[in-house]
Formats: C-alpha cells, sequence, structure tokens
C-alpha cells in the first residue's frame, strides 16, 4: 500500500486530512511535530509523499524538509502553505519540496497532487536500463541518477524529471507549459512560477555558472531550452 506521512500540528486539519488519505487509499502516518515526524520518517522508510506544514511549534516545515532531503532525494514532498504566504511557496521549493498546496485546499486537490508524485515515482521503476547521454551528462533512467564529469548530482524528483525531459529533447524549446504537463501531469492546475523556482535551483546544481546559463537556457518570453 501507498504510505504517506502527515505533517500538521492542528488537530483539525490532521484529522481531515488523515481521513480523506485513508478513503483515498492511503496509508496514512500522523506526525504532529516536526522532530515526531522525522522520527516516524526513520522508522517507516517506505513512506512516499511527505505532506509538511510550515508553522509548527518545534522545528518549521523548511527545516524538516531541509534535514529530509539530506538523506533522502526520493521521496515526494509537499508543502502546506496559507494562502497569503506567496513567498512560502518558493522558499519552500528552493528547500527541496516538490509541490504545495494552499490552505484552504479540497481533498480532490491533495490527492491529486500525491497521485502526480507517486505516479513519477513508479513510472520510473517501470523504465528499462537506459543511458541518456549528453555533453558531461550521463542520465541513468533506471537508477534515477544523474552524473556530471562522472560526479554524481543529488536531484529531487521533481528536478530529475525536468532534466530526463531535456535530454530527451536537446536543442528544443519547450514552453513552461509543455514543461509543467510533462513533468506535474496535464490534469495539474498550479501556477507556472513553479517551473521557474525549480530551473533556477536546476541551474545551481548543473551549470558551471548559473548566472550565465550554459545547459537550460532561456528561451524569452516562452521557456527554456537544453543545450543550444
Ligand atoms: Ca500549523
Amino acid at each position: 500500500m501507498k504510505r504517506v506521512l502527515i505533517l500538521e500540528d492542528e488537530v483539525n486539519i490532521r484529522s481531515f486530512v488523515v481521513i480523506n488519505l485513508k478513503r483515498a487509499g492511503y496509508d496514512v502516518i500522523e506526525a504532529g511535530t516536526g522532530q515526531e515526524a522525522l522520527d516516524k520518517l526513520q522508522q517507516y522508510p517506505d513512506v512516499g509523499v511527505a505532506i509538511l506544514d510550515i508553522m509548527l511549534p518545534d522545528i518549521d516545515g523548511f527545516e524538516v524538509c531541509r534535514r529530509i532531503r539530506a538523506s533522502n532525494m526520493k521521496i515526494g514532498v509537499i508543502m502546506l502553505t496559507a494562502r497569503t504566504q506567496e513567498m512560502d511557496k518558493v522558499t519552500g521549493l528552493m528547500t527541496g519540496a516538490d509541490d504545495y498546496v494552499t490552505k484552504p485546499f479540497s481533498p480532490a486537490e491533495l490527492t491529486a497532487r500525491i497521485d502526480a508524485l507517486f505516479r513519477r515515482i513508479d513510472g520510473d521503476k517501470r523504465s528499462p536500463g537506459e543511458l541518456l547521454t549528453q555533453g558531461p551528462f550521463v542520465m541513468n533512467v533506471r537508477n534515477h541518477t544523474l552524473e556530471k564529469n562522472g560526479q554524481r548530482i543529488r536531484l529531487t524528483q521533481v528536478e530529475y524529471s525536468i532534466v530526463k525531459l531535456f535530454m530527451q529533447n536537446p536543442g528544443r524549446a519547450l514552453s513552461r507549459e509543455d514543461i509543467m504537463a510533462a513533468v506535474w501531469g496535464r490534469e495539474y492546475e498550479g501556477d507556472l512560477k513553479i517551473v521557474d523556482v525549480n530551473i533556477r535551483r536546476l541551474r545551481v546544481k548543473l551549470e558551471d555558472d548559473a548566472t550565465a546559463p550554459a545547459y537550460i537556457n532561456t528561451v524569452w518570453g516562452f521557456g527554456y531550452k537544453w543545450g543550444h
């Protein structure tokens, strides 16, 4: 069964999420503090997606995300943000979250986002062992790894999916909508800004100089292109 962790200190919201995720067929692990979430993730290493509230009594959700990512790049992470926390979305994504959901959210919206992350995890397990090689980059599609000049680059699920899309379409201008549809799914109704934030993070990881990108090029007013 697919296992999800929900970290939320407000009991009413947490119960609401738990009930709805169980109804959707997930096995749900609950935590009320950041530390409890980190402990539970140690205890249940097969959690596929973690949903993290930001405002918590001990450490905030961004710090929890950072600590999860220090040892686990494979888990999907969704941040719960308040409507007014526009900057938090960007901060959350920069700390390694894959997605965010704004409160108040519908159960259908949350399960759609969770399903999208699980699909990405499962999709790669099914793909044949295959190497994509371009310039200094080698991607192993089965092992889900990327190397640059033989050095492993640690990527989140979303970052990996974006690079894979680029490496499968070298030299082709991809619109931000194309990238969103390919990585997040056609049914995803999020903000296109999520694409830009992930690209910014990827440039820091992949480029020799993130301020003068040579691999992920901007196509002004349209999107991005891998290579020239
Ligand atoms: Ca809270």
